[in-house]
């Protein structure tokens, strides 16, 4: 991409990273008492370059997140037509107004966070004749700048969407406060996805997957421990 400074990492080390934290997911689950196999390994590959990403995917690793669906499209439009295997994860926010875009490229959204957007999705599946996998993200810290659904509010939503739409919600997504232990978020959302009968649980980056791993998680997203460090231009 235009904006991309090279920061001195080689495909070598994107593989061998990304072997290490299989390896470290694999172990984990077994510590954690967990089922083999039951995290899924998002590797976030938003303002990195194809040349960076390749690697990865010939690697035959298949779960990719980007968090910018204009961003998304130009990388990974035409790939996904010559690769089925890839799933494509959106992280960030979005806007209604790109709802049709999303579908038909993202397969798993985690950003649902109200009702407008439910009703627009829900709209789009009907038209379509599909659904991507969905996960709503809850705002487990309270905060005013982040997104995501009150964790009281989540149970109502849900019942919104159950009775009068028609996604494919399959899980909770959250992103901790910065400066709090994330354990305690973590928990919560398990909790929370445990009263709403929700399975999928998407929590944990480069620096605490291996904690959402022993809170349940069951997608963990990392971008810079496979990636390095993102530069913005
Ligand atoms: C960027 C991003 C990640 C990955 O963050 P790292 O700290 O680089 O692992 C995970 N989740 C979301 C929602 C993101 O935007």
């Amino acid at each position: 991409m235009c904006c991309e400074i090279y920061t001195g990492m080689n495909s070598v080390t994107q593989i061998s990273k990304l072997e290490t934290i299989n390896n470290q997911i694999a172990s984990q689950e077994i510590e954690a008492g967990r089922k083999k196999g039951s995290v899924n390994l998002i590797a976030v590959s938003k303002t990195k370059s194809m040349d960076q990403i390749k690697p990865v995917i010939d690697e035959g690793h298949s779960h990719f997140g980007e968090n910018k669906v204009q961003e998304a499209v130009m990388k990974w439009q035409e790939l996904k037509k010559e690769n089925k295997v890839i799933n494509l994860h959106l992280l960030g926010p979005l806007q209604s107004n790109k709802v049709k875009k999303v579908f038909g490229l993202f397969d798993y959204i985690h950003s649902l966070d109200r009702n407008s957007l439910a009703e627009k999705m829900s709209d789009e599946a009907q038209k379509k004749g599909f659904c991507p996998k969905i996960f709503i993200q809850v705002n487990t810290g309270l905060e005013q700048q982040k997104a995501g659904i009150e964790p009281e509010k989540l149970s109502e939503f849900m019942d919104t969407i159950q009775k009068f739409m028609d996604l494919n919600i399959i899980g909770l997504m959250c992103i901790p406060p910065i400066n709090e232990a994330p354990e305690t978020h973590f928990r919560l959302l398990k909790e929370l996805a445990d009263e709403n009968g929700l399975l999928e649980l998407s929590m944990g980056m480069s620096s605490d997957y291996m904690a959402a791993i022993n809170c349940g998680a069951t997608f963990v997203r990392v971008g810079t421990a496979i990636f390095g460090l993102r530069q913005y231009g």
